[in-house]
């Protein structure tokens, strides 16, 4: 095996573990290729691998286009400027970047009629911290509301990226509260299935706290160029 099937069987086999440890039905796999060639794409996809994650929506049109005669999903990462709602309406199959209400009704007028409609997560600050993207908790409600108005657009969850915390137990903390928002949303809105959290370094303790999504780079395509 190459270094990108070994990688891949090694990652997909520890979220399972995790998946079954945790007694959960199914824990999706976004494999996140911000930095990588489309090369490193079509490799992974040949080992099975669909939905691939990028952080800037030039940079993966670009590599979308190498690689468009696969069948992928694109998810959208990365924080979004209003001035890109046309172009990631049109290129991705998911956002779960939401952060804020004056890009709902953009992405909604761009989602092309011709696709099923835009796959949203709101993207939720869970530290609190003010260099940090994503809403506030408080401001979780709104923002899904505004979303699930929306017919071009699908309510799916909530997304967040934890400050990194040496201590195991701040990062469980971090994740717990997501999960706590989850089940609220979930009360809500009979559609919400998603919840993503859990990154190379944590996507197993993401998992054990309830985590459906898992967005993993460095362990399937190795360290990024800085
Ligand atoms: C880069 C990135 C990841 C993947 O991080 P790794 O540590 O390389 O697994 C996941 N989610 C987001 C939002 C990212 O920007």
């Amino acid at each position: 095996m190459n270094f990108c099937e070994t990688a891949y069987a090694s990652v997909t086999a520890r979220v399972a573990a995790a998946r079954q440890a945790a007694g959960a039905p199914a824990v999706a796999l976004v494999a996140v290729s911000k930095t990588q060639p489309a090369t490193a794409v079509r490799a992974l996809a040949a080992c099975g691998q669909r939905a691939f994650g990028e952080n800037y929506v030039q940079e993966a049109i670009a590599k979308q286009a190498d690689v468009a005669d696969l069948p992928l999903e694109w998810h959208l990462i990365g924080p979004l400027q209003s001035n890109k709602c046309r172009e990631a309406a049109q290129h991705f199959d998911w956002l779960q970047s939401l952060d804020r209400l004056k890009l709902v009704a953009p992405l909604a007028r761009y989602r092309p009629p011709a696709r099923a409609p835009l796959n949203v997560l709101v993207q939720v600050n869970v530290d609190d911290e003010a260099s940090k993207s994503g809403c506030r908790p408080d401001e979780v409600a709104a923002l899904a509301a505004a979303v699930a108005a929306q017919p071009r657009l699908r309510l799916r969850g909530l997304m967040a990226i934890p400050a990194p915390a040496p201590e195991r137990e701040r990062r469980r903390a971090a994740f717990d509260r997501m999960r706590t928002l989850f089940d609220a949303l979930r009360a809500d809105h009979a559609q919400v299935d998603t919840l993503s959290m859990g990154m190379s370094d944590d996507f197993e303790l993401a998992i054990a706290a309830g985590a459906t999504m898992v967005r993993v780079g460095t362990l399937l395509f190795g360290a990024r160029a800085p």
